[in-house]
């Protein structure tokens, strides 16, 4: 399997070699902020399985230990990397040249969903991070409270 993606003026290209781990849509203000957008999709990729094949990515620290990926020509964000996940490395799925290949599989941080936007409800919903006993629907909250970090 091998799919390809780049940003909107095509100086970043990149290629995964492998299906992703795992993918989400966030509605974290940190993700709608770096998108310009009401909420992002990820698609969760091992490392080694991601090569930036064209140019390079800039590279914004959104937070401690975060590092977003980005084109500095065009301002497509491409990537999310975090040094408390290693090993991981996240792309934008709308970056890909076949966004429809790795659809969400789950919402998260939807505690911050801009109240305009819909949930999806045929997937699994949670208020932040989608840790094991997390999610909201479509089973009930097994935890409350304030959760550590953010994206
Ligand atoms: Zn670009
Ligand atoms: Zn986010």
């Amino acid at each position: 399997m091998t799919a390809t993606g780049g940003c909107l003026c095509g100086a970043i290209r990149y290629r995964v070699s492998r299906p992703p781990r795992s993918t989400s849509l966030c509605h974290c203000a940190s993700c709608r902020r770096a998108a310009g957008g009401p909420s992002l999709a990820w698609a969760i990729f091992a490392e080694d399985d991601v090569e930036i094949v064209a140019g390079a990515l800039a590279v914004y620290a959104s937070s401690p230990g975060v590092e977003r990926g980005f084109c500095s020509g065009c301002g497509t964000s491409l990537s999310y990397a975090r040094a408390n996940r290693p090993g991981l490395f996240d792309v934008t799925t709308a970056s890909l040249d076949d966004p429809e290949a790795f659809p969400p599989t789950k919402e998260i941080w939807t505690q911050e969903r801009l109240s305009w936007e819909a949930a999806n409800r045929a997937l699994p919903q949670f208020a932040q991070f989608s840790a094991p006993g997390s999610v909201l629907w479509p089973h009930p909250p097994a935890r409350t409270g304030a959760g550590k970090g953010r994206t």
